[in-house]
């Protein structure tokens, strides 16, 4: 019998494709080969960045952002510039015949591993700084453009955990299916996977030592399973897919787009917005700016943002488009001799992190509100924990805008995803102009579930009792408030849900463009008494799977279709 691997479905749809292990934690990479006759030039291009890097320390060096600072960066430069590296990449280049992005890892990874497993201390730390030096080399190989070359075709992406910035690196060349170990439902990884119908499975444990490049693999997204694929089985599918292709084109051909309720959509490219309006979107309700910038670690620049904005505001066309400030974490935009952040989630990032580098948190107000040149851009402020976020950010932007001239001030918003939120939300309301239930992330925090761990994905639960309630709560305050309330997140994009937040009162929701039609399908179909009757219902409930079995009987009786749009 062929081995069969069982995870979970993350992305529905079955492929049949050739196994590419991407690896890295923070960067990420797949071995790129070259040809002989680049080797030369691919060694050059690594001098070039070792250079850059080199400048980049020595300017940290003479100015260190803290006191302790310049001894790491000393550190650093010791590291950089030692032949076990500079040699060693060279070397690996050479014999290997792969690209100088790898062979740096390769090189890097080797002596992290050395040093882990030292017994002395200082020699384990000093595993950080090399991580943290391979980090800056790539960056600096990268030069500000994405560093990964194109996938080949017919390629599965197999990873412990698949970065959403890398899979947007493979935009142009997008994988046939992912295969992971770690990720949920709503990492962003499989939102992405799911808007562009890219199959996908996660949990598998191990996964990276289970596959080997150019394994032949069949991932079935429907069941969460994958099998090893014979050569004939592999040459099929690829004829059929070569042959389908041809056919694609024949989407959602929508008549009205009314449907008394505003559906907004989700974005993380400014290329999508001109999409989204023409499939019917009132506007853009939410964009994840921290994706708009793939290849880029850490801050973009302010002219670089300022174009970003501009362009996506200018493909709106005079409709709103709600610009979220970065959403990402410490982790993500920083170099520099210090350990991981324990937990992430609930750690320095989104405002909290904007408001701690308030230099680089002014200059990504600045970029967007220069592009509100036409009066359509509004800010959304990710992470809010209540009023003194806002009004700390508030101050900000008031400050930055009366520097400016020849632009609107923009409305202001706020992502309701934490507790807290939930709780203070009538003041909250008091100071912006609109909300956005970021239903991904209130789960995670009301739950206490990591979002992104897939081990603990059956305690995530969207139907909780607690988190219709504060569903009911907000958009309840909201609309006292005489402010509109976004349902943003993957249950705003899901059928199943849909019933149940018109019924909670949702009037406005924002998803993702593959949703749009589906759910505007649903909502036009959608009977007041009906929808109000699962609510009384389901109100009174004390258990997710009592909602859920009452879910299910009652759109068994009213829309059984629902039942099959699950997941
Ligand atoms: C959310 O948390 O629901 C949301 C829309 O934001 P993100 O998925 O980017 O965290
Ligand atoms: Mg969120």
């Amino acid at each position: 019998m062929r081995a069969s691997f069982t995870g979970r479905s993350v992305s529905r749809g079955r492929a049949v494709g050739r196994a590419l292990l991407v690896v890295g934690r923070k960067r990420q990479f797949f071995r790129a080969e070259i040809s002989e006759d680049r080797v030369e030039d691919e060694i050059a291009r690594f001098k070039a960045a070792v250079a850059y890097a080199s400048k980049q320390l020595e300017a940290l060096i003479a100015k260190p952002p803290t006191q302790n600072a310049a001894d790491i960066f000393d550190a650093h430069l010791l590291i950089l510039e030692s032949s076990t590296l500079l040699d060693g990449v060279a070397e690996v280049i050479r014999t290997d015949l792969v690209s100088a992005e790898w062979a740096v890892k390769t090189v890097t990874d080797k002596l992290v591993s050395t040093q882990r497993a030292s017994a002395d201390v200082h020699l384990r730390q000093k595993a950080v700084d090399i991580e943290d030096v391979s980090e800056r080399v790539s960056n600096a190989l990268a030069g500000g453009k994405s560093p990964l070359p194109p996938l080949p075709p017919n390629t599965v992406v197999i990873a412990t955990e698949l970065l959403p910035s890398t899979l947007i690196e493979f935009a142009d060349s997008p994988p046939t299916a992912i295969i992971t170990e770690r990720g949920g439902w709503t990492s962003h990884t499989f939102i992405l996977a799911r808007e562009s119908n890219i199959p996908a499975v996660s949990g598998i444990k191990r996964v990276t030592r289970r596959f080997d490049d150019g394994d032949l693999v069949v991932v079935d997204g429907d069941t969460g399973t994958v099998t090893f694929a014979s050569k004939e089985e592999f040459e099929r599918a690829v004829a059929e897919r070569d042959g389908s292709a041809a056919a694609v084109g024949a989407v959602d051909s929508d008549e009205s787009t009314d449907t008394g309720f505003r559906l907004y959509v989700n974005t993380d490219s400014t290329t999508k917005v001109a999409r989204a309006l023409e499939k019917g979107a009132v506007g853009i309700g939410l964009v994840r700016s921290e994706y708009l910038f793939p290849g880029i670690k850490g801050w973009p620049d302010e002219e670089r943002q300022y174009r970003a904005y501009k362009a996506a505001a200018e493909a709106a066309a005079g409709r709103e488009i709600r610009i979220r400030t970065f959403d990402f974490d410490l982790d993500q935009v920083s170099f520099g001799g210090r350990e991981p952040e324990k937990n992430p989630a609930l750690g320095m990032r989104a405002i909290r992190l904007g408001l701690a580098r308030e230099r680089n948190f002014r200059i990504q107000l600045r970029a967007i509100l220069r592009a509100n040149t036409e009066g359509n851009v509004s800010i959304i402020l990710p992470m809010t924990a209540g009023v003194q976020d806002i009004k700390q950010v508030r101050n900000l932007i008031d400050d930055e805008f009366s520097r400016l001239e020849g632009i609107h001030f923009p409305k202001i918003g706020a992502m309701i995803e934490l507790p807290s939120a939930v709780l203070v939300i009538d003041q909250i309301l008091k100071y912006v102009d609109f909300l956005a239930v970021g239903t991904n992330d209130l789960v995670q925090y009301t739950l206490g579930v990591d979002r992104d761990d897939e081990m603990v994905a059956d305690w995530y639960q969207s139907l909780h009792p607690a988190v219709l309630r504060s569903i009911a709560r907000v958009i309840e305050a909201a609309k006292a408030a005489g402010k509109p309330a976004s349902i943003c997140g993957e249950m705003a994009g899901l059928p199943f849900y849909i019933p149940l937040l018109v019924g909670l009162g949702a009037e406005e929701f924002s998803l993702k463009l593959s949703s749009l039609a589906v759910v505007r399908r649903i909502l036009r179909s959608l009977d007041r008494t009906q929808v109000e009757e699962i609510v009384r219902v389901v109100k009174d409930l004390d258990t997710t799977q009592a909602v859920e079995d009452a879910l299910v009987a009652a759109y068994r009786t009213y829309w059984p279709d629902l039942l099959l749009t699950r997941t």
